[in-house]
């Protein structure tokens, strides 16, 4: 079912769902539903985190298509995230722990650090001082590793990764002395405006799938999104292609990325979309479509991360 291999011998579908929608803005049981929407859809890979407040509704979707006889646990790879603010490595097993109480499941697929930067520990998942700016929190990103290793080897995540991380950090995590496991994973952005070119071929050097984060040029919300640069699905390139092989912009951005053995984790909640990101597996880009999509990368983020 369209998965990739991973270094540690387990492997990971190239399509996930990706679940974060604003918590303000989505109504409860959103996540529910559209997970479970996915699943019907032929998706097994679902892309989480704690910190999207709705890990209870993917866990319960999951749960109901398990009873329903559709799916086994082990059809799906889950992946879950630790946050910032759980850095130090006595926190990882408990908040990994915290995670997997909340699914209602014994164990994730994969626990990727979601950003190489931690946070000041404590209940406040965004802690600010009075001047309304980060407190960060001196970590060392090698011992949080070890402490997903040590995961690992209890059995509460099958494989271990990271987010966000440039090739510096890898590099950092994989020279350390004593290295158990490596990275299977890196989750970036990646779409065709931002292809990530050095940072993939680094990678495919190591045997370090990248996970592509908002594949189709993300929500542009403003209040994280840099909508200064254009709107990926507007794009005239897509839209021709797409044309040819009576396929949508979106689906053209996703086969393109999947068809370079990048995994693409798109997010929607509204049923159509859900089953239109799927279908990009009965078609292939010719090598000079792939080129061409290529060209398009502009070098520029959607989610600067500016924290
Ligand atoms: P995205 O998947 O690129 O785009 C999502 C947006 O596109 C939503 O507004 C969605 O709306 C819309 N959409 C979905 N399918 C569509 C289609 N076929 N045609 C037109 N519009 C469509 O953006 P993203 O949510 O930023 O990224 C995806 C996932 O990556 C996230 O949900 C999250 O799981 C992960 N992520 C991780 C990090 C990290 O730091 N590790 C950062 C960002 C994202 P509807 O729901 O209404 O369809």
């Amino acid at each position: 079912s369209h998965r990739i291999p991973l270094s540690d011998g387990n492997s990971i579908p190239l399509l996930g769902l990706g679940t974060y929608a604003d918590p303000q803005k989505t109504p409860k049981g959103s996540c529910l539903e559209a997970v479970k929407i996915a699943i019907d859809a032929g998706y097994r890979h679902i892309d989480g985190a704690f910190v999207y407040f709705n890990e209870h509704e993917v866990g319960q979707a999951i749960r109901e298509k398990i009873a329903e006889g559709k799916i086994k646990r082990e059809d799906i790879f889950y992946c879950g995230k630790l946050w910032n603010t759980c850095h130090p490595p006595e926190l990882v097993r408990p908040t990994l722990e915290k995670t997997l109480k909340i699914l209602q499941l014994d164990y994730v697929d994969l626990y990727i650090i979601e950003l190489p930067m931690a946070f000041k520990p404590g209940d406040a998942l965004y802690p600010k001082d009075e001047n309304g700016k980060f407190i960060y929190h001196e970590t060392d990103l090698c011992a949080t590793w070890e402490a997903l290793e040590a995961c690992k080897d209890a059995g509460l995540a099958k494989s271990i990764g990271v987010s966000n991380f440039n090739r510096r950090q890898l590099e950092m995590i994989m020279s350390k002395p004593g290295l158990k496991y490596k990275p299977v994973s890196n989750q970036v952005e990646c779409h065709p405006y931002f292809t990530q070119p050095k940072l993939l071929e680094f990678c495919r050097q190591h045997d370090i799938v990248i996970v592509g984060y908002s594949p189709l040029g993300t929500s542009r919300d403003e209040s994280w999104v840099n909508v200064s640069s254009p709107p990926l699905l507007k794009d005239p390139v897509l839209n021709a292609i797409g044309k040819k092989y009576n396929k949508t912009a979106a689906q053209i951005a996703l086969r393109f990325n999947v068809q370079r053995g990048v995994v693409v984790i798109p997010k929607s909640f509204n049923p159509q979309r859900i089953r239109e990101n799927f279908q990009i597996f009965d078609f292939s880009l010719t090598e000079k479509e792939m080129k061409e999509i290529e060209a398009l990368n502009k070098n520029v983020r959607y989610v600067e991360l500016l924290m």
